[in-house]
């Protein structure tokens, strides 16, 4: 018996990068039928859903067809947990680490400018002394953790040891527990999904303006950058002759917002369709997508 959390399913989607393009066919055929949204999201964000929703179909089968298009993803060094695509599946339902699925903790800067040996040693330490489980039993407090890592580290990096890293635990997310799945009514999902069309057709009103909605992803990037690409992309139509920069900001906004929300009202439809709360993943496919067991549920199990 193994489950997940909708962080974990969410998480993993995002990092399985497959080297494959999903056709309208497979869309429809995985995740929902309907070609209007693989036509309007991006090549990317196709393939997060069909992803998503092949996990939750049958990741088995998922695995035995596209695990050679599979690419490895590394550890960022960035996280008191190495983030190479060990996330945690658990045994029991009732696990308190499942309930609480916090965001990683972050190592503090200086340790991780000081190199891989201190960045290990530093994660040896936290793993020893179970500061990760503790926080989310509540036995210990970030305040106390941080009092812990200066007592341990001020003498050798100096007493500025936590940063503005340590802001990033404060914002850690609790994103419940999987049995509380969010209500699901599939007519008002339809309704809303249509809704979401409708105002994209609206702002984007002929081909030229649904391909520059494919370009939702710049408003990611600084001022600078954005425009540097559309002038390279627009370079016969001299796009900034035409309109001007905050104009057309403003479209890239409208754009990434309703893909947003078609992409969150996605996955929703996608765990009430497959019906992600009951669903018992086959450990040694999770071992094979890089997922390990939680360390509380090992000790329990
Ligand atoms: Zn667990």
């Amino acid at each position: 018996m193994a489950f997940i959390t909708k962080y974990t399913l969410n998480k993993l989607c995002a990092d399985i990068d497959l080297d494959f393009q999903t056709t309208v066919q497979d869309f429809e055929n995985t995740v929902f039928n309907n070609s209007q949204i693989y036509y309007l999201l991006s090549s990317r964000q196709n393939l997060y859903l069909f992803v998503y929703a092949s996990l939750l179909k049958d990741i088995g089968g998922f695995r035995t067809k596209y695990f050679q298009f599979l690419k490895p993803k590394e550890d960022r060094l960035f996280y008191v947990n190495d983030d190479s695509g060990k996330y945690k599946y658990h045994l029991s339902m009732d696990c308190p680490m499942m309930n609480n699925n916090f965001k990683d903790f972050v190592i503090p800067t200086i340790i991780r400018q000081s190199g891989v040996e201190a960045i290990m040693e530093f994660r040896n330490w936290w793993s020893a002394m179970g500061f990760s489980l503790r926080f989310v039993t509540q036995e210990i407090t970030l305040e106390k953790i941080k009092e812990e890592i200066i007592a341990k580290y001020s003498q050798k990096y100096g007493p500025n040891i936590i940063g503005t890293e340590f802001q990033l635990y404060a914002n850690i997310p609790n994103t419940g527990n999987l049995n509380i799945e969010d209500k699901f009514d599939f007519e008002e999902f339809k309704i809303e999904l249509n809704q979401l069309i409708k105002e994209h057709d609206i702002n984007f009103t002929d081909e030229h303006w649904r391909n520059f909605s494919k370009l939702s992803r710049l408003i990611h990037k600084d001022d600078s950058e954005i425009i540097e690409i559309l002038v390279d992309k627009y370079d016969e139509i001299k796009i900034f002759d035409r309109f001007e920069y905050k104009f057309l900001k403003n479209k890239l906004l409208i754009a990434d917002n309703l893909k947003s929300q078609i992409l969150m009202l996605m996955q929703k439809y996608l765990r009430w369709n497959y019906e992600f709360s009951k669903i018992d993943f086959d450990i040694k496919t999770l071992n094979d997508f890089g997922l390990e067991c939680c360390k509380n549920c090992e000790r329990s199990s």
